[in-house]
């Protein structure tokens, strides 16, 4: 039988409720157990797929096309369950379900209410989950307890307690302990108070996973735990890492983590944990002794998760290049500002990331044009690459007014537009090209050499595309087509030919990288980093020797 975890956040929001469901998954399935997890959103959009990056961050996209919350990027990261749109729900979404249904008389002339029908149409979704295979549902409840929008969600997990009985489903809260500083002591009450308000509604915690600056004080963890109804050993200190996130799952086990869920849970068949690989990981990341300087010029550099999955790619990157690579995270409109020399002052390798609508698109035109002639390592992603395309044709290729439709719908030369189908699209939500697609790389090109196989499948989330009229006159000047859908209808990757390494790719790969297996472009564009880095060195201690001699013996 499935067992069922849940797992809620209290006090603030950004606690790490995501990251922390995500090193829960990876403990268990290091047991041997075969886990789900899925997320539950509290807001009415009926996906993350309308908002603003500035609001949640940025969208995750799915293989099959679902726009959901950048929590399920941590799922995919550490973990090996697979993924699909039944792994976030929303309000608006259980709620349209249920408006649907009532539309089509399934209530039989009941009064459709928010218990039971709004409960259940939840409870069914975490249900969904658990097909006979399936050991472990790991279910996030998104907000903070206390939040009046939850409501619906923490009842449904409150009754889930009743449907399967005890021993089959358990609650993990998850809390802030904050320090102090005037005090000098750690404050237990917003813990009381969160846990409080999680009894009211019924709901028990069976472990209390305490977020910290500092180390959590062995008088204060017992405090936690009598005043919460909670054993001792359950309340576990989850502190701030200072080196990376991926040393979270190696704190949770120390602290026994997967044996309090196993025995809380009854589960028979978990063998011993094994952690080693994902240690020698994080021993190795500790003992790098190189760096490589990534700027990432985007739009939405200011919100620290607007480009989450990017920055993640390239950490995998370093771990696959052993060496640190420190992100400088450029507003675009910087460059345009202060001039590329200055603005990426510094940078071994320029990434643009995708993007929506003109701000900062001209700092990004810069970049590249700073990158292509520079040769300068540039990857370019989704609107990254279609800024690859408008910057050659305005600078290399004399088209001035070369833009994106996007940008501007009446220039002369639309590089990159929409296609057909698009353009009778009405509706903002869910209508983008979206979802996992396949891809064919020309031979001799940097994304085969990097992919290694000639079909690739990545995930897609844009309207516009490359503009097929195009195709020659950029080919023959130099920005090749190095990748196309199968039928070859539409362009996937753009390489520049006269260049150490400069990839522009339609798909997003950071959606499929790993610390484990760092995704093969980003472990490429790294290496072209660390290269230009390196020559970049060689030419400093050549041009510093050489005026030395100037000096020692002038001619
Ligand atoms: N705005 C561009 C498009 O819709 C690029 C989208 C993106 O970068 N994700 O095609």
């Amino acid at each position: 039988m499935t067992k069922y975890i849940f797992v809620t956040g209290g006090v603030v929001s950004s606690l790490g409720k995501g990251l922390t469901c995500a090193c829960i998954g990876l403990m268990l399935e290091r047991r041997g157990l075969n886990v789900r997890l899925q997320k539950m959103d509290p807001y009415i959009n009926v996906d993350p797929g309308t908002m603003s990056p500035y609001q949640h961050g940025e969208v995750y996209v799915l293989d099959d096309g679902a726009e959901t919350d950048l929590d399920l990027g941590h799922y995919e990261r550490f973990t090996n369950a697979p993924l699909n749109r039944d792994c976030n729900f929303t309000t608006g979404k259980i709620y349209s379900s249920v408006i649907t249904k009532e539309r089509k008389g399934e209530y039989k002339g009941r009064t459709v209410q928010v218990i039971p029908h709004i409960t259940d149409e939840i409870k069914s979704c975490i249900r969904k989950l658990a097909t006979p295979d399936v050991d472990v549902v790991i279910t996030e409840v998104g907000g903070t307890v206390g939040d009046i929008e939850a409501m619906p969600f923490l009842e449904a997990i409150r009754q889930f307690n009743l449907d399967v009985g005890r021993n089959n489903c358990m609650y993990i809260h998850l809390t802030l302990v904050p320090y102090l500083k005037a005090a000098g002591e750690c404050k237990t009450k917003p813990t009381q108070h969160s846990v409080g308000e999680l009894r009211k509604i019924g709901i028990q915690p069976d472990v209390l996973i305490c977020r910290t600056e500092r180390e959590l004080p062995k008088e204060e963890a017992e405090k936690i735990a009598q005043s919460c109804n909670v054993e001792r050993r359950a309340v576990i200190e989850e502190r701030d890492k200072e080196y990376t996130i991926y040393e979270v799952p190696l704190s949770l086990v120390n602290n026994k983590l997967d044996e309090l869920v196993i025995e809380r849970l009854a589960i028979t068949n978990a063998k011993p944990l094994n952690m080693d690989d994902w240690k020698s990981m994080i021993d190795s990341m500790r003992a790098w002794d190189r760096d490589v300087n990534i700027a990432v010029v985007g739009k939405y550099v200011k919100h620290h998760d607007a480009y989450k999955s990017v920055y993640e790619s390239l950490v995998h990157a370093g771990i696959a290049n052993h060496c640190r690579v420190n992100i400088r995270k450029i507003e675009a409109e910087k460059v345009e500002a202060e001039g590329a020399e200055k603005a990426l002052a510094g940078a071994d390798a320029i990434l643009v990331p995708g993007g929506f609508d003109k701000r900062g698109v001209l700092g990004k035109l810069e970049a590249i044009r700073f990158a292509r002639e520079k040769k300068i390592p540039f990857f370019g992603i989704c609107l990254g690459l279609q800024c690859a395309a408008i910057e050659f044709a305005r600078n290399v290729l004399g088209l001035e007014e070369a833009n994106s439709t996007e940008f501007n719908l009446t220039t002369p030369y639309p590089v990159v537009a929409l296609l057909d189908d698009q353009k009778k699209v009405t509706q903002v939500g869910g209508t983008m090209r979206l979802g996992a697609y396949e891809c064919r790389l020309a031979d001799g090109s940097k994304a085969r050499e990097a992919y290694g196989s000639e079909f690739i499948w990545e995930r897609h989330r844009h309207r516009y595309e490359f503009n097929n009229d195009y195709r020659d006159v950029f080919s023959k000047a130099g920005l090749t087509i190095s990748g196309t859908t199968p039928d070859s209808t539409l362009v996937e990757v753009l390489e520049l030919a006269d260049h150490p390494w400069f990839v522009g790719v339609q798909c997003h790969p950071e959606f499929k990288s790993k610390p484990t297996k760092a995704h093969p472009l980003f472990r490429a564009f790294v290496a072209a980093g660390l290269a230009y880095r390196a020559e970049k060195k060689t030419d400093h201690a050549r041009h510093r020797a050489q005026s030395v001699i100037s000096a020692t013996f002038p001619s």
